[in-house]
């Protein structure tokens, strides 16, 4: 049978060591990874959770974008954050779901981002509110992004058992009526929570259409310092993709 073509976006939860990025990185090139997600400024709910190495990392991103060919993306939150991934000259950027829900922060991004030809993902807002999502596409395509992206990450709900966020498939679905042209990927990491949980949301995801997945990977799962209990080493995501009979496109 044909394998099915998709697009893939993994790499770490966090980058936390030049080590762990470019043996997760070579990793992932060798599934055929083209697309390389690392944070390096982290959202944490709780004071003192490991909030990311920051603008420490993006030499190490460079390098995984010079020496193995990927194009890397990072989480930002902050106009300042813009401005150092700007410079550096890093590919993608993804904006996280707590950032989708502050009209306040979409806005200064937008500005931030204003004239720059990255590509811009973006997730959808923590909660269940899909005018958020609109109206943060909205002010990224009314400052002139040209190429914006859009991950459905799941939405935190009173009960997602066994899920770490709803996936509430409808309003993604309900979303891509107001945006039909856009891509579409699912991250069934933030969904899922946990590892064993992956397989059916993928398989979910791509029999809604979705065009491809941006799932977290990391060579030593069990020491990530964040979303440890979610992410896969690279050789397990290839068994994944595998049992889903996909190919990277
Ligand atoms: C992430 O991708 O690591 C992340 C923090 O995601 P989200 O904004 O979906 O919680
Ligand atoms: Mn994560």
């Amino acid at each position: 049978m044909e394998k099915k073509r998709i697009g893939l976006v993994a790499g770490p939860c966090s980058a936390e060591n030049r080590s762990q990025m470019l043996e997760t990185a070579w990793g992932l090139k060798a599934l055929g990874v083209q697309m390389f997600r690392a944070g390096l400024w982290k959202p944490r709910s709780r004071w003192g959770s490991f909030e990311g190495v920051g603008a420490k990392g993006l030499p190490w991103m460079t390098e995984i974008q010079r020496e193995l060919g990927l194009k890397v993306m990072t989480e930002v939150a902050l106009p300042r954050h813009v401005e150092a991934v700007l410079k550096s000259g890093i590919d993608m950027v993804w904006i996280g779901a707590r950032t989708t829900a502050n009209p306040f922060m979409m806005s200064e991004l937008a500005e931030a981002l204003k004239g720059s030809r990255v590509t811009v993902w973006i997730k959808n807002p923590i909660c269940p509110d899909i005018a958020l999502w609109i109206g943060a596409v909205e002010r990224l395509q009314n400052a002139g992004i040209q190429d914006v992206r859009v991950i459905h990450r799941g939405f935190c709900v009173v009960d997602s058992a066994p899920y770490r966020n709803a996936p509430l498939w409808e309003l993604a679905e309900l979303f891509r009526h107001y945006f039909p042209d856009l891509t579409y990927y699912c991250d069934p990491s933030h969904i899922a929570g946990k590892r064993g949980l992956l397989f059916p949301l993928c398989e979910k995801a791509l029999s809604l259409g979705f065009d491809g997945l941006f799932v977290e990977s990391h060579n030593c799962p069990e020491v990530a310092l964040s979303d440890s209990a979610q992410q896969l080493t690279p050789t397990d995501l290839g068994a994944l993709l595998r049992s889903l009979q996909v190919m990277i496109n």
